[in-house]
């Protein structure tokens, strides 16, 4: 639009020369300045609304009003009649190569331009052969750029039907990751932990012993660990049936979970027996922890539909050594204390 602007008004310094002070010079000028106006609002009205040029009507009618200033030029500037022509020919190919618009519009603008300047023509006199002439002259630019403008169009639209089909790729490539992340994520929770109660498994709590031992280890401190094993649970299984038996190792289990720090790690060791590996924690603290655990845990019977459960444990706590490095060694340990536990009447923390 600037450009026009420009050669618009440069083209008008020109007639000034030839004309003089006429009223076909006004006539012009006006026409040229009505234009440039025209095209300076619109440029400010497209930087508002860019939807204005897409939809392409304020472009073409301002197309459509700069070419009357085309058929005046053809009757005021008689000294420049075939430039004239030339020019307008020019003009329609570039309507269709400069200005963006829409191909149609371009093509109406195009018609318009050609029959207002056979018009002209045809009042000046001239004769069939010439009008003949002049269409096939004026044509010819609008059918080079109408067929051009539709190629380059049409590969514009290739060209974004490609871009929609990368992006939908990416976008099914991107479904799949998360898919596979979230698969990869429950595969590794299968695999570590216990289906029934959530707890790790043996696996992943020795895994995690050996980690948290090598930390404690290299920053002094100590590390203690306890096994559970519920009082007699093969009564409760017996009394209310396993799928209640169930229930009740999952009430442990959320029990120790809960009450012990994120940092600890609770596993489930066997049938009912449960291990505790407490880091940062020496025997004295553990067994303060572990007893609040079995406090607990008899407070807080199972609420079943056959009534409320009762539920105890009996703990064996021992401290880990600091040259102790298998776990075996140091559950036999914890089990010692546990059996004792269960001799001396359950229900209690024993140490070993
Ligand atoms: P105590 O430990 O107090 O000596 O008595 P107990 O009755 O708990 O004895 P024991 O350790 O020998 O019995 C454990 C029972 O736990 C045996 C088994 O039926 C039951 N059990 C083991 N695993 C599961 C399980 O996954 N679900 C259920 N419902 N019961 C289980
Ligand atoms: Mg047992
Ligand atoms: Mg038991």
């Amino acid at each position: 639009m600037v450009v026009w602007i420009v050669l618009l008004l440069l083209f008008g310094l020109l007639d000034y020369p030839i004309l003089g002070n006429s009223v076909g010079f006004a006539i012009l000028v006006s026409l040229r300045l009505a234009t440039a106006a025209l095209l300076v609002m619109l440029f400010f009205q497209v930087k508002r609304k860019p939807s204005l040029a897409t939809a392409g009507y304020a472009v073409t009618a301002i197309e459509i009003f700069g070419f009357v200033l085309f058929f005046f030029l053809y009757f005021i500037r008689h000294d420049i009649v075939s430039w004239v022509i030339g020019v307008a020919a020019m003009m329609i190919i570039s309507l269709y190569i400069f200005i963006p618009n829409r191909v149609y519009l371009s093509t109406a603008t195009a018609v318009f331009g050609i029959s207002g300047l056979l018009y002209s023509v045809w009042l000046n006199g001239f004769g069939t052969p010439e009008l003949i002439g002049l269409l096939f002259i004026l044509s010819l630019p609008a059918v080079v750029g109408f067929f051009s403008t539709l190629r380059r169009q049409t590969g514009q639209r290739q060209q974004y039907a490609l871009f929609q089909q990368v992006s939908s790729i990416n976008r099914n490539l991107q479904n799949e990751i998360k898919r596979r992340e979230a698969l990869e994520e429950e595969l590794k929770r299968q695999a570590t932990t216990d289906p029934l109660t959530g707890l790790f498994n043996r696996r992943q709590y020795e895994m995690l012993f050996h980690r948290e031992r090598e930390r404690c280890t290299r920053q002094h401190k100590h590390i203690s660990l306890a096994v559970a094993d519920l009082d007699h649970f093969k009564r409760i299984n017996d009394q209310f049936g396993h799928d209640i038996g169930d229930l009740a190792l999952r009430h442990a289990a959320d029990l120790f979970s809960c009450l012990l720090r994120q940092s600890d790690v609770v596993g489930r060791f066997g049938g009912e027996e449960f291990v505790l590996i407490l880091p940062d924690t020496d025997l004295e603290q553990a067994v303060a922890v572990v007893s609040r655990l079995r406090e607990e845990l008899a407070s807080r019977p199972l609420v079943t539909p056959q009534g409320s459960i009762q539920l105890t444990a009996t703990f064996g706590v021992t401290q880990v050594e600091g040259s102790e490095d298998s776990i075996e060694m140091v559950i036999k340990r914890a089990d010692k204390g546990l059996y004792e536990g269960k001799g001396a009447g359950r229900n209690r923390v024993m140490t070993a």
